[in-house]
């Protein structure tokens, strides 16, 4: 299916214990683009989810688990290049379920997930042991080591908004580390993580090791997982308040949880900064993926001198983005996820005028014609007047929104870009050196951008504070998370 048309109904099953499996029930997978049906999903019920655990307990306990660190490695990077070999079938599903810009599916969504198989490959090919020799006195000493132990059985639940690249950043050092998954991607994206089901058994991955259950979360096959005694982890990428619900789930069993969660990311523009090279980064910082990136800014602090400047440039870029079908020429920009998520964002955009907000470009729900009038639509929006008392700029909208508020001082910007809950991101936009890295060291956050946005190395700390998350993934640091050490002591 290359056209954003597609006449065939897909059916999406679960994947368990190295077969395709039907669910008790299903449900309708409707594109954003324009309402239409492109998708049946069986949803997973108990006991499907129970099987899907006890297959990646018996792989866990099987041969898997007598894989090295070599062998895994190997596999990664032949996962990596079934991706690949299929790319555009995997380019293809993601805009199925999310209707982004077919470009935007290829560089970044498909793109990154080959890469993440390659990166823990090589992170798990290169990963160390910690080993301390100890004085022990009177000449003696001791040797301590550090062993790692995969988890066991991992369940990896993520969200819809950058499907594939989400789910194989967790799964990818799973695996490397020798643990079985059992995922649960969003219900409302369960195309790729289907696909890549087909993708891993191809490389050889043992029948168990990649589990896939459909659903949604409370009262489905998310909260049968969480709850399920067979889990050994959870690594969870989605809304601050779902991470909360899920470690009180998981908390009478004590099992360690990595949590990617919401964010309300500011950046920060001193008058310095190059205007346009700032209005660029900002322009895709605000608006990538419609928004929909949890690393995406919602505040721009903007220091006075540039403010009106700053502001007439957002507006008019905003105003330039070209909405539109995935594969249509010029389209830059997709929909919402859904009716339902969209209904969210314009409460937002509704409210913000509530508040006392002047709308510079967009506001609402945009005239798209009939072809695309049953889509999740919504205009990239840009507001002034607003500030760090309203609701809009302290709540994570997740859509295109973007709230200019002035500052002074390098001090004021630095407060007010900290006067949140959440702790995910942050760009800083100054030609002063020195300034740059004060400021980008100062923002509570897990990542600090200067003169930049969502520029990644994948061996680096990626993770928030606060309401933004627990831990931290990415190279090493996934490998905190998906192992066990166990510390050998030798008095020598
Ligand atoms: P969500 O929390 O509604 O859903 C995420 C996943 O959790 C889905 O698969 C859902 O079915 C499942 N789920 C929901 N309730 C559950 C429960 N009680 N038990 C088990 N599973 C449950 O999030 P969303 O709307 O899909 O995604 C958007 C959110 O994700 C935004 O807040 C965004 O900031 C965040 N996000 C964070 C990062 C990050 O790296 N920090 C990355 C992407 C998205």
């Amino acid at each position: 299916m290359t056209d954003d048309s597609p006449t065939e109904i897909v059916q999406l099953r679960n994947f368990v214990d190295g077969s395709f499996v039907d669910g008790a029930d299903t449900f309708d997978k409707i594109s954003p683009v324009d309402g239409a049906r492109v998708a049946v999903v069986h949803e997973a019920g108990q006991e499907t989810v129970d099987a899907a655990v006890r297959a990646a307990r018996r792989a866990f306990d099987g041969r898997w688990g007598l894989t090295t660190d070599r062998d895994r490695a190997a596999l990664l990077r032949r996962i990596a290049d079934g991706i690949e070999a299929r790319f555009e079938e995997f380019v293809d599903a993601e805009i199925r379920d999310t209707g982004k810009p077919v470009a935007l599916a290829r560089e970044l969504d498909v793109a990154r997930a080959a890469a993440n198989f390659r990166s823990f490959a090589d992170t798990i090919s290169s990963a160390g042991l910690d080993s301390y020799l100890t004085d022990t006195g009177g000449g003696r000493s001791a040797l301590n080591y550090a062993v790692r132990k995969p988890l066991g059985v991992v369940a990896v639940i993520v969200p819809w908004n950058l499907p594939l690249l989400l789910l194989t950043w967790k799964v990818a050092p799973a695996l490397a580390c020798g643990n079985a998954v059992v995922v649960k991607p969003s219900e409302e994206t369960p195309s790729t993580a289907t696909l890549l089901a087909e993708v891993i058994a191809e490389a050889g991955a043992p029948s168990g090791v990649y589990n896939v259950v459909h659903g949604f979360g409370p009262g489905s096959a998310g909260e049968f997982l969480t709850w399920h005694p067979g889990i050994d982890g959870v690594t969870f990428t989605g809304e601050s308040s779902t991470g909360a619900t899920i470690m009180k789930e998981v908390a009478p069993r004590v099992v360690p949880v990595s949590f990617e969660l919401g964010g309300k990311n500011a950046a920060v523009v001193f008058d310095d900064s190059p205007l346009e090279r700032t209005l660029d980064g900002l322009t895709r910082s605000l608006f990538l993926n419609t928004g929909q990136v949890c690393l995406c800014t919602e505040r721009v602090y903007v220091q006075r001198g540039l403010f009106d400047e700053l502001a007439a440039g957002i507006a008019e870029r905003a105003k330039g983005l070209r909405l539109g079908r995935p594969h249509a020429s010029g389209t830059t920009t997709g929909p919402l996820i859904s009716q339902k998520h969209r209904a969210k964002v314009m409460s937002y955009l509704d409210l913000a005028v509530q508040e006392g907000a002047e709308v510079l470009a967009g506001g609402g729900i945009p005239e798209l014609g009939e072809d695309l009038a049953g889509g999740a639509w919504i205009e990239p929006t840009v507001w002034t007047g607003l500030d760090n008392s309203c609701r809009t700029v302290r709540e994570e909208v997740f859509g295109p929104v973007a709230a200019l508020i002035p500052f002074d001082t390098e001090e004021e910007a630095i407060g007010l870009a900290n006067d949140t809950e959440y702790g995910l991101a942050a760009s800083v936009w100054t030609s002063d050196l020195s300034r740059a890295h004060r400021v980008a060291q100062a923002m509570d956050v897990g990542l600090s951008w200067v003169n930049t946005w969502y520029l990644r190395d994948l061996r680096a700390p990626f993770g928030g504070t606060g309401r933004s998350g627990i831990g931290r993934e990415g190279g090493k640091h996934s490998l905190h998370f998906y192992t066990e050490t166990t510390n050998v002591c030798v008095a020598l």
